[in-house]
Protein backbone atom coordinates (compact mmCIF):
# COMPACT_ATOMS: atom_id res chain seq x y z
CA UNK A 1 0.00 0.00 0.00
CA UNK A 2 1.01 3.45 -0.62
CA UNK A 3 2.03 5.80 2.11
CA UNK A 4 -0.31 9.08 1.58
CA UNK A 5 -0.25 12.22 3.41
CA UNK A 6 -2.63 15.22 3.53
CA UNK A 7 -0.25 18.59 3.33
CA UNK A 8 -1.63 22.51 4.00
CA UNK A 9 1.33 24.05 2.25
CA UNK A 10 5.17 23.77 1.86
CA UNK A 11 6.54 26.60 1.77
CA UNK A 12 10.63 27.89 1.74
CA UNK A 13 11.90 30.61 2.92
CA UNK A 14 10.62 30.45 6.51
CA UNK A 15 12.34 32.78 9.34
CA UNK A 16 10.18 32.83 12.00
CA UNK A 17 10.37 29.23 13.08
CA UNK A 18 13.44 28.66 14.12
CA UNK A 19 17.02 29.83 13.11
CA UNK A 20 17.96 30.50 9.77
CA UNK A 21 16.00 30.11 6.27
CA UNK A 22 13.90 27.23 7.01
CA UNK A 23 11.80 25.07 4.70
CA UNK A 24 8.15 25.63 6.37
CA UNK A 25 6.18 22.00 6.10
CA UNK A 26 2.16 22.56 7.40
CA UNK A 27 0.59 19.22 7.61
CA UNK A 28 -3.38 19.07 7.02
CA UNK A 29 -5.79 18.31 9.85
CA UNK A 30 -6.03 18.43 13.44
CA UNK A 31 -8.14 16.89 15.97
CA UNK A 32 -7.37 18.85 18.81
CA UNK A 33 -8.76 21.77 18.03
CA UNK A 34 -7.48 24.50 20.55
CA UNK A 35 -9.84 27.35 21.65
CA UNK A 36 -8.29 30.42 19.82
CA UNK A 37 -5.99 28.84 17.51
CA UNK A 38 -5.18 31.01 14.69
CA UNK A 39 -4.41 27.71 11.98
CA UNK A 40 -8.36 26.91 11.87
CA UNK A 41 -7.98 26.44 8.10
CA UNK A 42 -5.62 23.60 8.86
CA UNK A 43 -7.94 22.01 10.95
CA UNK A 44 -10.56 20.23 8.56
CA UNK A 45 -9.05 16.58 7.70
CA UNK A 46 -7.28 16.95 3.39
CA UNK A 47 -9.54 16.56 0.68
CA UNK A 48 -6.27 15.09 -1.38
CA UNK A 49 -3.46 13.28 -0.26
CA UNK A 50 -0.34 13.05 -1.91
CA UNK A 51 1.65 10.03 -1.82
CA UNK A 52 4.99 10.58 0.36
CA UNK A 53 7.08 9.67 -2.30
CA UNK A 54 5.94 12.49 -4.51
CA UNK A 55 6.41 14.84 -1.21
CA UNK A 56 10.00 13.70 -0.91
CA UNK A 57 10.71 14.52 -4.62
CA UNK A 58 9.00 18.03 -3.78
CA UNK A 59 11.07 18.84 -0.64
CA UNK A 60 14.51 17.73 -1.76
CA UNK A 61 14.40 19.97 -4.11
CA UNK A 62 15.18 22.92 -1.26
CA UNK A 63 17.48 20.48 0.74
CA UNK A 64 20.35 22.04 -0.66
CA UNK A 65 19.14 25.71 0.02
CA UNK A 66 17.80 25.31 3.69
CA UNK A 67 19.35 26.10 6.77
CA UNK A 68 16.76 24.18 8.60
CA UNK A 69 13.35 22.18 8.62
CA UNK A 70 9.95 23.13 10.81
CA UNK A 71 7.16 20.63 10.48
CA UNK A 72 4.01 22.44 12.15
CA UNK A 73 -0.07 21.93 11.30
CA UNK A 74 -2.62 21.30 11.99
CA UNK A 75 -1.25 18.17 14.13
CA UNK A 76 1.47 16.34 12.63
CA UNK A 77 1.35 13.39 15.02
CA UNK A 78 -2.70 13.18 13.58
CA UNK A 79 -1.01 11.49 10.54
CA UNK A 80 2.03 9.93 12.51
CA UNK A 81 3.12 7.45 10.12
CA UNK A 82 3.44 9.99 7.08
CA UNK A 83 5.20 12.04 9.93
CA UNK A 84 7.56 9.45 11.01
CA UNK A 85 8.53 8.42 7.22
CA UNK A 86 9.36 11.62 6.27
CA UNK A 87 11.64 12.35 9.21
CA UNK A 88 13.71 9.25 8.49
CA UNK A 89 14.21 9.85 4.86
CA UNK A 90 14.44 13.81 5.39
CA UNK A 91 17.42 13.01 8.05
CA UNK A 92 19.01 10.72 5.16
CA UNK A 93 19.09 13.26 2.77
CA UNK A 94 19.80 16.31 5.28
CA UNK A 95 22.28 17.20 8.37
CA UNK A 96 20.13 20.31 9.36
CA UNK A 97 17.87 20.67 12.27
CA UNK A 98 14.86 19.81 11.97
CA UNK A 99 11.80 21.17 14.44
CA UNK A 100 8.36 19.50 15.21
CA UNK A 101 5.07 21.17 16.67
CA UNK A 102 2.54 18.91 17.83
CA UNK A 103 -0.38 20.40 20.47
CA UNK A 104 0.08 16.91 22.36
CA UNK A 105 1.46 16.95 25.75
CA UNK A 106 4.79 14.60 25.36
CA UNK A 107 3.58 12.25 28.15
CA UNK A 108 0.26 11.43 25.53
CA UNK A 109 2.55 10.40 23.18
CA UNK A 110 5.76 8.77 24.72
CA UNK A 111 5.11 5.21 22.23
CA UNK A 112 5.39 7.51 19.18
CA UNK A 113 8.06 9.91 20.36
CA UNK A 114 10.36 7.19 21.32
CA UNK A 115 10.33 6.45 17.36
CA UNK A 116 10.51 9.49 16.08
CA UNK A 117 13.69 11.24 18.02
CA UNK A 118 16.04 9.45 16.56
CA UNK A 119 15.16 11.51 13.49
CA UNK A 120 14.78 15.15 14.64
CA UNK A 121 16.00 17.36 17.17
CA UNK A 122 13.63 19.61 18.23
CA UNK A 123 10.05 18.90 19.92
CA UNK A 124 7.38 21.88 21.05
CA UNK A 125 4.95 20.06 21.87
CA UNK A 126 1.49 21.01 24.15
CA UNK A 127 -2.00 22.86 22.98
CA UNK A 128 -2.51 26.55 22.92
CA UNK A 129 -3.96 27.71 25.49
CA UNK A 130 -5.61 30.72 24.99
CA UNK A 131 -5.09 32.38 29.19
CA UNK A 132 -1.97 31.40 29.28
CA UNK A 133 0.87 34.11 29.03
CA UNK A 134 2.66 34.60 25.95
CA UNK A 135 6.62 35.50 26.67
CA UNK A 136 8.55 32.72 25.14
CA UNK A 137 9.98 32.46 21.34
CA UNK A 138 8.60 30.08 19.40
CA UNK A 139 5.38 29.54 21.48
CA UNK A 140 1.95 30.85 21.19
CA UNK A 141 1.03 30.05 24.81
CA UNK A 142 3.96 29.63 27.86
CA UNK A 143 2.39 26.17 28.70
CA UNK A 144 4.46 25.07 25.49
CA UNK A 145 7.56 23.38 26.13
CA UNK A 146 10.97 23.46 23.96
CA UNK A 147 12.39 20.07 23.99
CA UNK A 148 15.73 19.64 22.52
CA UNK A 149 17.16 16.16 21.49
CA UNK A 150 20.49 16.39 20.11
CA UNK A 151 23.57 18.67 20.64
CA UNK A 152 23.09 20.72 17.08
CA UNK A 153 19.15 21.64 18.83
CA UNK A 154 20.85 22.70 22.36
CA UNK A 155 23.44 25.29 20.22
CA UNK A 156 21.27 26.43 17.76
CA UNK A 157 18.23 26.73 20.00
CA UNK A 158 19.65 27.86 22.93
CA UNK A 159 18.41 31.78 22.09
CA UNK A 160 14.75 29.88 22.02
CA UNK A 161 14.69 28.88 25.22
CA UNK A 162 14.52 32.96 26.22
CA UNK A 163 12.08 35.72 26.59
CA UNK A 164 10.81 36.95 23.83
CA UNK A 165 11.94 40.21 23.00
CA UNK A 166 10.32 43.34 20.74
CA UNK A 167 12.77 41.84 17.98
CA UNK A 168 10.37 38.46 17.79
CA UNK A 169 7.71 40.33 16.78
CA UNK A 170 8.08 39.72 13.34
CA UNK A 171 5.91 37.65 10.97
CA UNK A 172 6.78 35.75 7.45
CA UNK A 173 4.08 37.15 4.90
CA UNK A 174 3.44 35.16 2.33
CA UNK A 175 1.60 35.48 -1.41
CA UNK A 176 0.45 32.19 -3.30
CA UNK A 177 -0.14 31.60 -7.07
CA UNK A 178 -3.85 32.37 -6.13
CA UNK A 179 -3.07 35.68 -4.34
CA UNK A 180 -3.51 34.45 -0.83
CA UNK A 181 -1.63 36.28 1.17
CA UNK A 182 -0.93 33.81 4.23
CA UNK A 183 1.40 34.12 7.44
CA UNK A 184 3.93 32.33 9.11
CA UNK A 185 5.61 33.07 12.87
CA UNK A 186 4.25 33.15 16.29
CA UNK A 187 1.80 35.97 16.25
CA UNK A 188 0.99 37.93 19.27
CA UNK A 189 -2.42 37.95 21.02
CA UNK A 190 -4.86 39.54 18.96
CA UNK A 191 -2.01 40.78 16.41
CA UNK A 192 -4.55 39.14 13.43
CA UNK A 193 -8.00 40.74 15.30
CA UNK A 194 -5.94 44.13 15.04
CA UNK A 195 -4.84 43.73 11.63
CA UNK A 196 -8.56 42.70 10.39
CA UNK A 197 -10.31 45.53 11.82
CA UNK A 198 -7.67 48.04 10.36
CA UNK A 199 -8.08 46.68 7.24
CA UNK A 200 -11.89 46.69 7.19
CA UNK A 201 -11.91 50.62 8.72
CA UNK A 202 -9.71 50.96 5.70
CA UNK A 203 -13.17 49.53 3.15
CA UNK A 204 -10.86 46.37 2.57
CA UNK A 205 -13.06 43.72 1.98
CA UNK A 206 -11.45 40.30 3.81
CA UNK A 207 -11.54 36.54 3.45
CA UNK A 208 -10.23 34.41 5.64
CA UNK A 209 -9.38 31.08 4.75
CA UNK A 210 -10.97 29.62 7.79
CA UNK A 211 -14.33 30.74 6.45
CA UNK A 212 -14.23 28.61 4.07
CA UNK A 213 -13.01 25.59 6.01
CA UNK A 214 -15.43 22.50 6.82
CA UNK A 215 -14.32 20.61 9.90
S1 LIG B 1 -2.84 21.76 17.89
FE1 LIG B 1 -2.14 23.56 16.72
S2 LIG B 1 -3.35 23.51 14.80
FE2 LIG B 1 -4.35 22.13 16.27
S3 LIG B 1 -5.93 23.41 17.23
FE3 LIG B 1 -4.11 23.46 18.56
S4 LIG B 1 -2.98 25.28 17.91
FE4 LIG B 1 -4.45 24.79 16.27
Amino acid sequence: MVLTVGISRIHFPVTTLGPGRRLGIWFQGCSLRCEGCISVDTWATAKTLIPIEQLMMKLSSYLPLIDGITISGGEPFDQFEALLAIVVQLRERTKVDILVYTGYAVEDITDQLQQIKPYIDVLISDPFQRQSSQTLRLRGSDNQRLHCFTSQAVEKFAYYQQAVTTEDKVLDVMFDAEGVVWFAGIPRRDDFVKLHNLLKQQGHQIKVTADKTKY
